[in-house]
């Protein structure tokens, strides 16, 4: 025989009514004998308890609610049930609605809602839906028949969470005789009822247990199966991990675990008479009936390959804290502190005791927080009057967060995972405990910090496999939109590959900026950002960023802009790590660059620019992977600019030079005002970069540069007016490049950094000169380090254009994404 329970979830509507009753059908087809316990319908629960207390407040309206809380179920009946067993239907619910409208008189008129009340008007939720789809089960051909569960679950009299008298249940159980009988029972869930016969309930999600103590107490029953409306238990609640998945089997004390930190798919409970009579249990859905779901067993597998099987929390949780010096080596005070609470009634979920023995902490429901601060009060009244205690601290809205699994026990490093993790994004722990079973860890964060919290624990342990890293790009011109479209192509297989999920959730330009916690596709980013993109303003694209306190985030700017820069330390600051073409805050000066430096590293979080010198050109990262293997950069000699390269490298005497200059403009290879590139600052920034990667203090200033156009050039306002005046220096580039072919030689303009100078200047080169042969917009550098002293490292190759600086960036993304 097998025991079947349907959650509110299972029968919130007619059509989920109808999935359970194919459900059923179909195991009866099998030949199952089958006794089913279901729930009150979806929300019914709530809105009794919602009608009650409005009624008891003396708020009038409660009568409205209850009439079209009515109307609803009469609703469903009508809908599923249609042959003469309607009326057996309706008569059932029409009686039950009286009794429910003379307890809420009664409330109204007395002031108050006792908890004897509230059990037995709750009552009615489940016997309404067993009662109503017991009937609709008969209409559709099964033998069966309604059951009050009050009837045979006896408890104690502690209203709303009674305790089972087992002896008695399960006699009454057993005296009943469901092994031989063919009737499908539709069996009330969640009540029962004390020695005096009044009804009273197990708690809420209490159906799951009155499966279970039915499951348990008939012979015969070889499993157990809690329909609900989800695939099993997941790896987190879905509601809040997106990338939850189902843990195929777990051992009973991991379901108790993570039921006890809150995996609501399963009440408490219900495990121990499972677990005492050997006997699985099975979650599944209800609307995916073919999907495996969860087993819940005397095994736990390693199937999963992380040593966690889930993560669960755990709301309204308060900490009540003693702390003192006098409590240091004084024995007994941990016992006075759980006895007082015990006689109180308090539930003690979690406890901390520094090792100094200078605090005790304890977690507690937020309701109960008033109450033991003051009886602690009154235990250690002696005790804070002598100050020998500081007093009884409470800290409200936190929840717990538990790891659970029992591949934890004995496996070192999984709580430095766990608080790395979480320290990366940024999400403080306030209290941390670890049973000694090391079954579970499990640690306190403040209520804001719930989603993050799972997403960042559930990611770095389940997904390690499957890892997920979120996009907020500022500039989507050229090298942005390029990006975007290498993210397109690549998002699936990266994923294969990587098991890392790239998702973008915020793009601007300098009209529009976009953000969405929940994504924005990549193949229609530009409509998005058009359409619903609101005013772009950088300060607020930050803002909304780490409002959608995403973990792995990555902050991206592929804009030239001067302000975004100034704005990275508030990036890092939260946590988010920033990917960057843009030259800008790598060159700022030397304080704020190390300022980004310091909090990325303070922060767990990554700062890359790799692009901001010779586009995808691997240089920074060559230095650094020179620097950390312990060898030292003694010099850079290097061409860095691809606009000034392509000028130069054409520049043999053949066309004028401001001819060329034209030429490299119309081809875009420079600013749209040339001068920006022979002014030479765009190479000093790109020096100065470099030189600080080689581990030197430097700024812009310091870099002396000669420069390749005369003042005057620069005064000029109109682009055209140069272009033009850039005429009268022909003669004298003419000249330059006549000498210097007379000897051999070419010109190029040349980086050039060691400790004791930096310059950046035009000089000749001969053809034993590894710049000599250059070509096109290429970029080169000469890296001379202690290793490569006779031979300097060369790297080579094009140091301009969209594609090679978006496929760099990419190559930052992939980068940070690996690190985090
Ligand atoms: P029912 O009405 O069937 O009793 P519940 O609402 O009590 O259903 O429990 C199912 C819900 O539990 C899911 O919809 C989900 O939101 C929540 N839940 C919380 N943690 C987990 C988890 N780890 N796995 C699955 N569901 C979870
Ligand atoms: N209907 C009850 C509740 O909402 C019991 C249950 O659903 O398990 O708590
Ligand atoms: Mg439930």
């Amino acid at each position: 025989m097998k025991i079947l329970k349907f959650g509110g979830s299972s029968v919130g509507s007619p059509k989920a009514i109808e999935q359970v009753k194919d459900i059923l059908q179909s195991k009866v087809q099998d030949g199952e004998h089958l006794g089913v316990v279901v729930s009150a319908f979806k929300g019914v629960t709530d809105s009794l308890i919602d009608i009650s207390q409005k009624a008891s407040r003396k708020d009038t309206t409660y009568q409205g609610d209850i009439t079209s809380l009515y109307g609803h179920k009469r609703a469903i009946i009508e809908d599923l049930i249609t042959d003469d067993l309607r009326n057996q239907a309706i008569n059932f619910l029409d009686e039950a609605y009286q009794d429910i409208h003379q307890l809420l008189n009664g409330m109204f008129l007395l002031g108050e809602f006792t908890p004897k009340a509230y059990d037995r008007i709750v009552s009615y939720g489940e016997k309404i839906s067993a009662k109503t789809i017991s009937l609709y089960l008969e209409q559709e051909g099964l033998i069966s028949a309604y059951l009050d569960a009050s009837t045979l679950v006896k408890t104690n009299n502690e209203h709303t969470s009674a305790k089972v008298d087992f002896e008695t249940t399960n006699r009454k159980i057993q005296e009943f005789g469901f092994e031989s009988s063919e009737t499908v029972y539709v069996i009330t869930g969640f009540i029962g009822s004390d020695e005096t016969g009044a009804i009273t309930t197990l708690g809420r999600g209490g159906s799951d247990y009155t499966a279970a103590i039915f499951a348990a107490a008939i012979q015969g029953v070889d499993e157990l199966e809690i329909w609900t409306d989800v695939n099993g238990v997941l790896t987190s609640n879905p509601r809040f991990v997106k990338q939850a998945y189902t843990i195929p089997t777990l051992s009973y004390s991991e379901a108790v675990e993570l039921s006890n930190f809150g995996a609501k798919v399963i009440y408490p409970p219900t495990i121990m008479p499972a677990m005492k009579k050997g006997i699985p249990v099975y979650i599944k859905n209800t609307f995916e009936a073919d999907h495996p779901g969860t087993k819940i067993s005397d095994n736990s597998s390693t199937l999963n390959k992380s040593p966690i099987k889930g993560i669960s929390s755990l709301d309204n949780i308060s900490l009540i804290r003693i702390q003192g010096t006098g409590m240091v080596g004084v024995h007994g005070i941990a016992a006075r502190m759980f006895s007082c609470l015990a006689n109180h009634s308090i539930n003690i979920i979690m406890i901390v005791q520094a090792s100094s023995e200078h605090s005790i902490c304890i977690a507690i429901d937020s309701n109960q927080a008033e109450k033991a601060r003051n009886v602690l009060q009154q235990q250690f009244k002696l005790e804070i009057h002598e100050s020998w205690i500081d007093g009884i601290h409470v800290e409200n809205q936190l929840k717990i967060i538990a790891v659970i699994g029992e591949g934890m026990r004995k496996v070192p490093g999984i709580a430095g995972r766990l608080f790395k993790a979480l320290g990366t994004n940024g999400v403080n722990v306030i209290a941390i405990a670890q049973g000694s079973s090391e079954l579970n860890i499990s640690l306190v964060v403040e209520e804001k910090d719930e989603a993050k919290a799972l997403n960042v624990i559930h990611d770095s342990f389940f997904l390690s496999e499957q890892k997920s890293v979120h996009l907020f790009m500022i500039g989507v011109g050229l090298i942005g939109s390029t990006l975007l479209e290498q993210l397109k192509q690549q998002q699936m297989s990266i994923k294969e590959r990587y098991n890392t999920n790239i998702t973008v959730h915020g793009l601007a330009n300098s009209r529009k900026m976009l953000i969405r916690s929940e994504g924005i596709p990549l193949s229609t980013w530009r409509e998005h950002l058009d359409m619903d993109g609101i005013q772009s303003d950088p300060s607020l694209f930050l803002e909304k960023m780490i409002a959608t306190d995403l973990a792995n985030a990555i902050f991206i700017d592929n804009t030239a802009s001067k302000e975004i820069p100034t704005l990275y330390d508030v990036v890092l600051e939260n946590n988010i790590s920033i990917a960057t073409s843009n030259k800008v805050a790598a060159s700022s000066p030397f304080e704020y660059y190390s300022k980004l430096k310091d909090l990325a590293y303070k922060k767990g979080v990554h700062f890359q620019y790799e692009t901001n010198v010779g586009a995808g050109l691997p240089i920074i990262s060559s230095l650094r992977n020179l620097i950390n293997s312990g060898d030292d950069i003694l010099g850079i000699q290097a061409i860095l600019s691809g606009s000034l390269s392509f000028i130069f490298n054409h520049f043999d005497g053949s066309k004028p030079f401001s001819e060329l200059v034209q030429e490299a403009k119309e081809k875009g290879f420079t600013e749209p005002d040339p001068r920006e590139d022979l002014s030479g600052n765009d190479v000093v920034r790109k020096l100065v970069i470099l030189a600080r990667e080689s581990g030197y203090q430097i700024n812009m200033e310091d870099v002396a540069i000669k420069p390749i156009l005369p003042d005057y050039l620069f005064d000029i306002d109109s682009v055209d007016e140069f272009m033009d005046k850039l005429k009268q220096e022909d003669n004298s580039f003419s000249k330059r490049i006549a000498d210097a072919m007379y000897r051999k030689c070419k010109l190029r303009i040349v980086a050039n950094w060691n400790p004791e100078k930096a310059t950046v200047e035009v000089i000749e080169v001969d053809h034993t000169h590894p710049f000599y042969n250059l070509k096109g917009s290429d970029n080169i550098i000469l890296i001379k380090t202690k290793r490569y002293f006779d031979n300097p490292l060369i790297i080579s190759g094009p140091g301009a254009g969209a594609a090679v600086t978006a496929a760099g960036v990419f190559g930052d993304i992939l980068g940070i994404s690996n690190l985090l």
